[in-house]
């Protein structure tokens, strides 16, 4: 049987996707190789941009996410600076006219409410199936399961969302390695945080404080050396070198939980698109989280994935003017949103002396001038188009 799409990861971006297809008279079959129910492994928090709330409010979506407790926290403010260098900037909702700049999501709580609105939605997801192998033909598209039992699934265009795109013959993967990791843990202050999230450049590499729920979620960026010895501090060690990067803009820490690491790399398809297959989220860009783009840039690809897809004839879906439209108008943002996080790598992730000073004009500068700032803004809360 020919599907119109077959989709190849039922994570947030590929869930993403389903959701914007399901009210489409469209024949879809979702895959997914977790078991059903299964909670995600481990917890993140994520922060995601005023445009991202917006596309799940169109999904409906954000009411039952804001619905579940401790699962969104609004940042109403960003504060800026680094360490042993002048300049600082502070980004308010309040001057946009927003209730908020963006929202801290549990990654968790965003899969359990995505996963149950597809149920809603009378999205079968196929739980508990692997694909082993996406190829595509000038025809169809065929997605093969590793259960060597289970038939191979066609479709006129099959859009990979499995976090990695390696099944994927024919789309090339461009790796960049950092050489550091993120460790991510969830840090308690004596004080409420206000909604304000924290970035932080430190020579260790860029730190960011996200205010959830009763806690921030720290994200440190470090050198896998470095992660092995702050690993192995005690809590109490830990929260003193914590405090001593933020200084007098974050005090009080009290308490940390469990403490992880990820290794971190820029990871680009190229090209996104093949014969009657795409890939899309971290299948098709993989980032460094300094700046919290990636979901939100693989959020905007499932969106646009889908109004391509709902605007083709039935007959078009995949072919190669269809998927050629729908890469022309992610270029833009796509390329801004990896150019603007490796940048922010390099200008912010490095600790030279003359960087330092170049870092303290750029943040005094986006502080001083509205124009530069409602720009950065506006992109952080919506994306570069
Ligand atoms: C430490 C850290 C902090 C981050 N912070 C932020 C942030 O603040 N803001 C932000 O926007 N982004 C952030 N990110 C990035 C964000 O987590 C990812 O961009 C997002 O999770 C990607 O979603 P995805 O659906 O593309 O992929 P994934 O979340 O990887 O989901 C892939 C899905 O595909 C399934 N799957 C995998 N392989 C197969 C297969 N072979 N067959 C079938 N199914 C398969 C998996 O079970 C899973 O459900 C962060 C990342 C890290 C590491």
């Amino acid at each position: 049987m020919l599907h119109d799409v077959v989709i190849v990861g039922a994570g947030p971006v590929g869930a993403t996707l389903a959701l914007a297809l399901c009210d489409a008279d469209l024949d879809e079959d979702v895959l997914d190789a977790r078991l059903a129910g299964a909670p995600t492994r481990g917890d993140r928090s994520l922060a995601l941009s005023h445009g991202a709330r917006l596309v799940f409010e169109r999904l409906r979506v954000w009411s039952a996410l804001a619905a579940t407790p401790g699962a969104v926290t609004p940042i109403t403010s960003i504060d800026v600076s680094q360490v042993g260098g002048f300049g600082m900037t502070r980004l308010a909702a309040s001057e946009h006219d927003l209730p908020a700049l963006g929202y801290v999501v549990s990654h968790r709580a965003l899969q359990a409410t995505l996963d149950a609105a597809l149920a809603r939605a009378n999205v079968a997801v196929r739980f508990g199936m692997a694909a082993k192998h996406v190829g595509g033909a000038s025809a169809y598209a065929a997605v093969t399961p590793a259960d060597a039992h289970a038939e191979v699934l066609t479709a006129r265009l099959a859009a990979v969302a499995d976090g990695s795109g390696a099944i994927v013959a024919g789309i090339r993967r461009e790796r960049r390695d950092y050489g550091q990791v993120a460790l991510t843990a969830k840090v308690f202050v004596d004080h409420a945080h206000g909604g304000c999230a924290h970035e932080r450049f430190t020579a260790d590499g860029p730190m960011a404080l996200l205010p959830e729920n009763d806690h921030y979620g720290l994200v440190w960026t470090m050198t896998p050396e470095r992660a092995e010895q702050v690993l192995a501090l005690s809590d109490d060690e830990f929260l003193r070198r914590l405090g001593a990067h933020f200084g007098t803009r974050v005090e009080g820490f009290t308490r940390v939980g469990e403490r992880r690491t990820f290794p971190l790399a820029l990871e680009v398809a190229r090209p996104t698109t093949g014969a009657r297959v795409v890939v899309l989220g971290n299948a098709a860009q993989a980032l460094h989280p300094v700046a919290g783009q990636g979901f939100n840039l693989g959020l905007r690809d499932a969106f646009e994935l889908a109004r391509a897809i709902i605007d083709a004839p039935r007959d078009s879906i995949g072919e190669r003017p269809m998927l050629d439209a729908y890469a022309r108008s992610r270029a833009a943002d796509r390329l801004a949103g990896i150019g603007f996080t490796h940048g922010l790598v390099h200008v912010f992730g490095t600790d030279a002396p003359f960087v330092r000073w170049t870092r303290g004009v750029a943040l005094t500068l986006l502080d001083v001038v509205p124009p530069v700032k409602r720009a950065f803004t506006r992109a952080m809360l919506f994306g570069w188009r």
